[in-house]
Parts: C-alpha cells; structure tokens; sequence
C-alpha cells in the first residue's frame, strides 16, 4: 500500500514536472534565458536563492529527471567555482541517495525475488567490493548518475556508503561542470563541457581504481612471498597432499594434461570416502536394508521371518567392498595414469616446498610450483567429561572396531542426528542393536525442511531406534562394568523449553557423529600463516593466502561431500596450473546431496526452509510416491517429489526428494538446474514405465496442472461444445 502511494506521488511529480514544460527550463537554451533573472534575485536574496537551487536540484536528481548536468553548470554561473561545487556536490549527493532509496523500496525485493539464484553472486560482490565498484562507477562521468542510483538500489550496499562515494567519487566531475558553469556564455553545447581529452582523461581516473586493486593485489603477493626464498628450479609442476576425492581427482588432472605431479598420501589412498567413509557405510546399509526386508517379508507376500544374519559376516564383506573398490584409487592405478604417489607425511616447509617423512622415517624434500592441500577432515569427538573412560568409535574406527564383534553392539547409543549419525543409527538397528541416538537440537537433519525430519524420525523409530532430540549431554560414567551416557532428556515439556529431567543411558558401544572438522594441524599451515577458520580459508578461485597454494575437499569446505570434493578438484588443479593465463571462480550455484537412510532424502538448490530465511519467493509443487505406479508394485510408496519454482515460472529453485533411489532420481533435476531446463522440459521428455524417474515427471506435470490456462480452457469448453452442435 505504502509502496503503491509512493509510486503514485513520483508519477505525478513526474507527470507534473513535463506537463508543465519544466524540462525546458533545464536545458542550456533555458539555462541561459533564465541566467540574468537569477543572478538579480541572487544579488537581493542569496540565502534564498541558493537554498531554492539546492531544493529543487535535490528533487530533480531524486526523481532521476533530465536536468543535472545542466542545473551544474547553473551552479557554477550562479554561484562561482567554489560555492557551486559545494552546493552542488551535497544536492546531487543527496538527489542520488533519494533515488537509490526510491529504487531500493519500490523495486528490489521484487527483482532480488525474481532474479534472486543469479543475483547471488553479483550480492556477495557487492557485499565485499561494492563500494570499490561505485566508486569506479562516479569517477567516470559516462556511465548515466541516474542509471547508477537506481541499479545500485536493488544490491546490498548499504545507504552510507552509497552516499559516501557517491560525494567523494562525484567531486572530481562536478568541478568540471561547475568551472563550465562558470564560462557559461561561451558554451554552445552541453558536450562541449566534456571534451575527448578529458572524458579520456575521466577514463583514466575510472580505471585508476581497478588498476590499483591489481597492483595491490601484486603488492600483497610479493609482500607474503618476501620472507620466502624462492627455489631456482622446481622439481614439480604439482605437489597434492592427502589421496583422498579431492586429491585424487586434482592428481589426475594434472597428469592428464601432462604436468609432473606427486600426491602425498599419508595413510590409505581413497581416503575417507573409500576406507571409512561412502563406501563401507553404503556397503553396511545394503546388508542392513537386506535384513529389514527379510522381517517385513509380508510386505511382498512372504512370510515374515528373522535374518539368519552374522553381524562378523556383514562386516567381512563391507571390508571386501572397500577392496574392491580399491584398484580405482590404487597407487598401481594413479602411478600408470603419470602421477608420482608418495607414501609419506608432508609437511609444506616455504610456498614451493614440501617435506615429506616416509613410514620408514626417511625424509626427503620436493619443490613445486604450486601445492593442493586436500586433506580432508575428521570426526569431530566433543570435550565430555568421562569420555575417555567409558572408550566410543567413531566413523573413522568403527569399522576396525566393529569387525571383531561376532553380534551387532547389543546396546548402542548414536551421539548426532545429522546424516551420518542417521544413516549409522537406522542400519545397527536393522542388523540388531537396540539404538538409541541423541540430537542436541530439536530434530534431526535439522538442514531438511521439517517434513523431511518429521519422516526420518518416523522411519527410524519404526525400525527400532529411539531418537532423543534437543537432548543435551552431561557427562559419561562408568559404574562397575556397566557404561553409561548421562543426558538432560527432552520429554515433550523440555522441547517447548520448560521442564529438563535427567536420564542414565546404559550402553556397550558409544558412536560419536556429531560433525566433522577439517585436518588444519601438523603439516605448516600455522607456519606459513596460512588463515583457518574452522577451514582452510580461500577465495573464489581456492587460492590461500599464497596464490600458488590451493585447497580442495573437506578441508576447505563448504560442503563436505566426495562430489563436491572432486568438483573443487577441477578447479584448484586447473588454477593451479593455467591460472597464470585464466583463472575460474568456483561454482557452487548447483549443489547435490543425498542421505542414504530408507526411505533416501536428497536435494539439491533450495528448500523451503532456505528459501523463508533468505526472503526468496517460491511456489511448491508436490507429488506424493503413493500415486506412482512403480512404487505401489514395490510396496514402497512412503516419500514425494517436492519442488520448489519461482512463482508462475517452471523455472526450479530447488528440489527435495524423499523415497526410494532419491539419490538416483534427483540426477535429472540436478541437470535441469545446471542447464537451465524448467518443468515444462522435464514434462516434455518420456519417461520409460513404470520406472521410479517418472516421479520427476509427474511432478513437472502437477505443476503444469496447477498453472493450465484457465481462460483459454474455458474458451476451449465453449468450442467443443458448439463443435458437438
Ligand atoms: C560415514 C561417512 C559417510 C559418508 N558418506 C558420504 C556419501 O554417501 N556421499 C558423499 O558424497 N560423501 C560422503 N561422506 C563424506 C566424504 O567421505 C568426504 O566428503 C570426502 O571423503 C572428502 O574427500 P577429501 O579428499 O576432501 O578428504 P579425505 O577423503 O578425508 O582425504 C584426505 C586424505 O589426506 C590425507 N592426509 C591428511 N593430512 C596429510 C598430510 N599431511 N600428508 C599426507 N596425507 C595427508 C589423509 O590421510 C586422507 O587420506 C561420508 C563421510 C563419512 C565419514
């Protein structure tokens, strides 16, 4: 309403101000006729004159009319060179904050709405560099003042800086129009105040500040390198620590395009993901899921009967997965692909150079051009009091642990409800452990949208595992030879916020997934004074502080997947080694995960949840797993495709998906995002039946639904029946 007033009232100053051939008045011609006019009022009333001046230049350039260069150059012949600059200076500084401000309240929230996945980037460079970019925009007098006050409304920037450099970035030419200005009577033309010199001259100063960032930027580098002494000659192009996704995938690279690499792995090549992390968890859950499906025998017209299950046998075989799968990420394999692997601990001693201790204790040392560090992260394992006492696994040791038990742990408690920690707690519980998992807030995968959490603890408490949520742990104990985990229950009064009670949890194995925090420690980064927080810091292109070292994977973050890891990959090698030439910013704009408990959840773009905190408009469109054909013959009908579109666009902003093969089904949303293709595309392209893909399409069509044109149907009604006679 407010809004729609204020648009009301500039359309009718507008309206007003060329209706009454205002504008005339403010060209040169007018300028001139009016000059003798003023200058006699200005002589009896100055005050009055110059107040009136700055009103109504004020009003003009807030309301982005034609008239301010010439109202300048008035500033400058009414007022001489060093009061017009002043009046001018402050009038067109506030005129142009009125404007930005009449653009910020009228139109970007619309447009941040519309437009809002593909101004993100374009935002955070405002966030981080716009007033460097405005200030670049002021200096040069070529880019239109009224385009830049209202453009620079719809971004972030915040109104006092836009003000501040609007002042200091538009002096330099206000000097110029008001020194015109002042040889008004021999200006024939308004570009006559501009010549080529000196909008050349205007360039120059424009492209000033971009110069000095570079030079700054040249500056900063040699001033981290200075201490360093830099080798003559390098024994390698690349030098990658830790052989894990990231590593792995940023090696090969370079080896592909023919540079001399060495990756340094530690302990085992394939990292987390292969020895504790993908795989043997998705080996775990198959067997698991297998077993539950044995119980529920029924559901397909079985009997339902107990697994014969041998807990040693189940985990015997997920260590025969990891070897498997092990040749892909073996040194045999990356050694024929011409990458020089190291067994070895490194250490980077100076920006090229890199120490390595070998397991028999040897040391040896290589110099390179630049360094990846992708060495991952580890389970985070929370400060408890008695923790130690009463021994816990983790992701990274359970799986060593856990192979010499000949049952499931018979008690298991599971500290964490995000992903790993769910997909762990439903998998014991279906091979035979009574588990109890512990989430500090008040549900679990508290990323998802809260439907998804809801489902999650629905499945997890049908298979037996009893989730206790915004449930916070005091301490651990031991009494005798029994372990406990003493936590401030939630009972459902404690989850409102009131009452806490205290509860004893009696367990044989403690698995802690409460997180996992990237390896920073023990290989230089404190050293070379490498910033961390929390992760390696980098900028777009993963360049550290030292633009020849690089981070990739877990330890750089955000995310901590081994696709994202191998996607950082491509770019930290090819930086590395062509970012002389070009660079490329990371692009982060579609991410994919998926959590492989039963039924799966995967996701990509926004969720609702997102999409409500960053204040960005979308529609839903659902489709629910119990009206697809192919999941009512597999009796598996629990889950929906939810999508989230910009309103009245098929354009995808996000998808949730829950059900069966979720993490398969979500591929073709993922490239959809990527290339841009809407709902209708995916409506528009078969889908095999009864495949559980069709989910994907039935969903683009509940939305094609949900936006048929309703006029034209009703026209369409009409003809029909007219047709039938
Ligand atoms: C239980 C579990 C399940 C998971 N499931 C999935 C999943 O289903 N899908 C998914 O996408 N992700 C999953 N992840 C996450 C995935 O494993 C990680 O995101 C991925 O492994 C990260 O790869 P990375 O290369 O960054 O690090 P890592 O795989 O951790 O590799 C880092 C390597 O660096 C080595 N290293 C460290 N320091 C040094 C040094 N100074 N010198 C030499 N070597 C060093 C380490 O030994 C390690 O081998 C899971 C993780 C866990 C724990």
């Amino acid at each position: 309403m407010k809004r729609s007033l204020l648009i009301l009232f500039i359309a009718a100053l507008i309206g007003a101000f060329f209706t009454f051939d205002l504008h005339q008045a403010l060209t040169l011609e007018g300028l001139k006729t009016g000059l003798d006019q003023a200058q006699a009022q200005l002589a009896s009333d100055p005050l009055l004159v110059a107040g009136s001046f700055f009103v109504v230049y004020v009003i003009v350039t807030g309301l982005s009319l034609p008239g301010a260069a010439v109202m300048s150059l008035g500033g400058g012949a009414l007022f001489g060179l060093l009061w017009g600059t002043i009046i001018v200076s402050f009038a067109s500084s506030i005129g142009a904050t009125l404007a930005f401000l009449v653009s910020r309240f009228v139109l970007r929230d619309a447009v941040q709405n519309r437009f809002a996945d593909r101004l993100k980037t374009i935002n955070e460079g405002i966030e981080k560099n716009g007033a460097f970019y405005l200030f670049t925009l002021r200096l040069v007098p070529i880019f239109p003042f009224f385009l830049i006050n209202l453009l620079m409304g719809l971004t972030p920037i915040r109104t006092v800086t836009f003000y501040a450099v609007s002042q200091i970035g538009m002096l330099a030419a206000t000097v110029v129009f008001i020194n015109a200005g002042t040889q008004l009577a021999q200006l024939e033309n308004l570009s006559d105040v501009l010549s080529p010199t000196l909008l050349a001259s205007f360039v120059l100063l424009g492209i000033f500040p971009l110069l000095a960032k570079k030079v700054v930027a040249i500056i900063h580098s040699r001033r981290v390198y200075a201490k360093w002494q830099r080798p003559a000659k390098l024994d390698r192009n690349l030098i990658v620590i830790g052989a894990g996704a990231g590593g792995l995938v940023s090696s090969y690279i370079a080896a592909t395009v023919k540079a001399k690499v060495s990756l340094v792995e530690a302990h085992k090549m394939g990292g987390d993901c292969l020895n504790t992390g993908c795989v043997p968890s998705k080996a775990l859950i198959k067997s698991a899921k297998l077993a539950q499906q044995i119980r529920q025998g029924s559901r397909y017209g079985l009997n339902n009967a107990e697994p014969d299950l041998s807990f040693s046998k189940v985990m015997a075989r997920v260590h025969q997965i990891i070897k498997n799968v092990e040749p892909h990420d073996s040194i045999e394999r990356y050694t024929q692909l011409g990458v020089d692997v190291v067994q070895g601990y490194a250490r980077i001693v100076d920006p090229w150079t890199v120490e390595i201790r070998q397991p028999d204790g040897a040391i040896s040392k290589l110099t390179t051009r630049s360094i990846i560090i992708a060495t991952g992260a580890r389970p985070h394992v929370p400060a408890l009091p008695g923790l130690n006492d009463v021994g816990y696994v983790t992701s990274d040791t359970l799986w060593d642990a856990f192979a010499k038990l000949d049952a499931a742990p018979g008690r298991l408690v599971v500290l964490g409800g995000g992903p790993i920690g769910c997909e762990l707690a439903q998998s014991f519980a279906r091979l035979g452990s009574a588990v109890t998992q512990i989430q500090r807030g008040p549900r679990l995968m508290p990323r998802e949208d809260e439907e998804v959490s809801t489902l999650v603890q629905r499945h997890l408490e049908a298979d037996g595992v009893q989730v206790l949520r915004t449930c916070k742990v005091l301490r651990c104990e031991r009494d005798g030879d029994e372990k406990y985990i003493v936590v401030e229950a939630a009972t459902e009064a404690s989850i409102k916020g009131d009452r806490k009670k205290e509860q004893r949890i009696a367990f044989d194995q403690l698995l802690i997934a409460v997180g996992r925090e990237p390896r920073l420690e023990g290989y230089g980064l404190k050293e070379l004074g490498i910033e961390t927080k929390r992760t390696v810091l980098t900028n777009d292109y993963l360049q550290t502080l030292y633009p020849n070292i690089f981070a990739a994977g877990d330890v750089a973050g955000p995310y901590q997947f081994t696709h994202t890891a191998s996607h950082q990959a491509w770019y930290a090698a090819v930086n590395a080694l062509f970012g002389h030439l070009k660079k490329f910013k990371v692009d982060y704009r579609v991410i994919p995960w998926t959590t492989f408990i039963d039924p799966e959840v995967a996701r990509v773009g926004l969720n609702e949840q997102e999409a409500k905190v960053q204040g960005i408009a979308y529609e839903i469109t659902r489709f629910e797993l119990k009206d697809l054909d192919r999941a009512i013959t597999e009796s598996a009908t629990d889950g929906f495709v939810k999508v989230l579109t910009v309103p009245g666009k098929d354009r995808i902003l996000g998808v949730t998906l829950v059900g069966e093969h979720a993490g398969e089904l979500l591929a073709e949303f993922v490239l959809a995002m990527k290339h841009g293709l809407g709902l209708n595309k995916i409506l528009g392209t078969i889908h095999t039946y009864p495949t559980w893909a069709e989910a994907n399409k039935y969903a683009a069509g509940e939305w094609k639904r949900a936006h048929a044109p309703q006029g034209v149907l009703r026209w369409l009604q009409r003809y029909h029946r007219w047709r039938r006679g």
